[in-house]
């Protein structure tokens, strides 16, 4: 990590300078600190699963989107060339960097990852460590191991057919790792190693974009020249239809700002060990339709009769403002 970054990286941490700035830039634009603006695509989309829900976790990391704005629009202008250090003092000049950025700067920095990804697809092995210890490492998409102290567990891709998953099961003897069953896995990491394992592989960028009063914070799944690809993982077929209506909009909003044709959406369903997937035109409609459907339960507020099933499982239950 070069000077640069590690400046980017100090100053996106200090939270109260950040807040001072998403004041500031607030009030650059004419409106109230109070004014929700800063936003992510994926929570705007959730409109469709609960309009509640996407209005109160928008407003719980409107900080955090402001950051990744703020953030993006500085390394692109410093990988861009646009700037070379960002200025010693704060406020006006730092929120100026990155107001000369256009999409095809961001569609450059897009190809360079594209390159990236191609060198990184050549090693069948993936690994990381979490944030709570574990070690994880993917081989071939098929086998996921997980270290965790003297324990060690083997996951294998669900969708492999009953041969292939045979010679994976014994690479895992070999490995003397645990075969276990979804349930038994770490909660925290079924997400993450099911997408390692399942979801297709492009290369993406995140970028921003202007609609109405807000900055829309945008990153697919992938992004390739013609098309926008979005995955999800679901319980069953029951959740299935109420996800694939907020991946839908998801999907429509990426392609409406990052002007693709077309969008690819893939759903793995858990309890039918099913990869669903949909090839459709981007429908522009649709796009601003949920944006000015969440723009209006922003400026009313006027939250709608919940859904008792879904609040059951809603983390926002305790305070939701609709039950
Ligand atoms: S508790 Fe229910 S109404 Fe409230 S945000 Fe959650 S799902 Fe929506």
């Amino acid at each position: 990590m070069d000077i640069l970054e590690q400046k980017v990286r100090t100053l996106v941490s200090d939270k109260d300078a950040i807040y001072r700035l998403l004041t500031f830039e607030k009030d650059r634009r004419g409106l109230s600190s109070k004014e929700l603006v800063f936003v992510g695509t994926a929570t705007v989309a959730m409109y469709h699963w609960c309009p509640t829900k996407s209005y109160m976790l928008s407003r719980i990391n409107e900080l955090k989107y402001f950051t990744i704005y703020l953030q993006d629009r500085i390394l692109y202008s410093y990988r861009l060339g646009y700037i070379n250090e960002i200025p010693g003092k704060l406020e006006e000049k730092v929120l100026d960097i990155g107001n000369n950025i256009t999409l095809k700067d961001v569609e450059k920095i897009l190809k360079e990852k594209s390159v990236k990804l191609e060198e990184q697809l050549k090693s069948n092995i993936t690994s990381w460590t979490g944030e709570e210890g574990y070690k994880v490492t993917v081989i071939e998409r098929s086998l996921a191991i997980i270290h965790y102290g003297s324990i060690k567990l083997a996951y294998i891709n669900p969708t492999l057919k009953y041969s292939v998953r045979k010679k994976f099961e014994l690479k895992a003897e070999e490995l003397n790792a645990l075969i276990v069953d979804f349930d038994s896995f770490p909660p925290k990491i079924r997400g993450i190693v099911l997408e390692a394992m399942i979801k297709e592989k492009y290369p993406t960028v995140r970028w921003n974009f202007e609609w109405n009063k807000y900055v829309i914070v945008a990153e697919p799944d992938g992004l390739t020249e013609d098309i926008v690809y979005e995955f999800k993982t679901t319980k069953n077929m029951r959740t299935y239809g109420e996800i694939f209506k907020a991946a839908e909009a998801q999907a429509d909003i990426y392609g409406y700002f990052f002007r693709r044709k077309r969008k690819k959406i893939q759903t793995y369903i858990l309890s039918e060990n099913k990869l669903l997937t949909i090839n459709e035109n981007i429908n522009k409609g649709h796009a601003e339709e949920t944006l000015a459907s969440f723009l209006k339960i922003d400026k009313c507020r006027e939250f709608l009769k919940p859904e008792k099933w879904k609040c059951k499982i809603c983390e926002l239950r305790n305070k939701c403002p609709a039950v």
